[in-house]
């Protein structure tokens, strides 16, 4: 099976500037930032999209939200505040098919996102 971008940064075959790791979850920074602060919090396991989450995968999803907690207060983000999105297919704008949270701050986002 073809490697996805993102694992084949998880296995260093592609550089990126890795800000957290342990056995289950990465995140790195977005080489094409949108904010300040833009991090991807992506779990080893491939999982292409949110669709595709079984019930055993939901314990995962729930530790990528601890691990985006803990880098929003790393980087000053948890009191001025940050924003956290999983896009899901062509309409939601997913590019990588390898479920990740963006992690974005730094900066007043709007609403709607447009
Ligand atoms: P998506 O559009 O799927 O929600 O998000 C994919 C993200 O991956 C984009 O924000 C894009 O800038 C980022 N990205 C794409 N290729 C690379 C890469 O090679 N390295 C890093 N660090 N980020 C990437």
């Amino acid at each position: 099976m073809t490697k996805t971008l993102f694992t084949k940064i998880i296995d260093r075959e592609i550089p990126a500037d890795i800000v957290y790791e342990d056995n289950e979850i990465i995140s790195f920074k977005d080489i094409n930032p949108q904010a300040p602060i833009h991090l991807l919090i992506v779990p080893k396991k491939v999982i292409p999209t949110l669709n595709d989450l079984d019930a055993e995968d939901f314990e995962l999803i729930g530790k990528m939200f601890k691990v985006a907690q803990k880098l929003a207060k790393d980087n000053n983000l948890s009191v001025s505040g940050f924003r956290t999105v999983f896009n899901c297919n062509e309409d939601g704008g997913q590019t990588v098919y390898h479920i990740h949270l963006h992690l974005l701050g730094g900066r007043q986002f709007q609403w709607p996102p447009g």
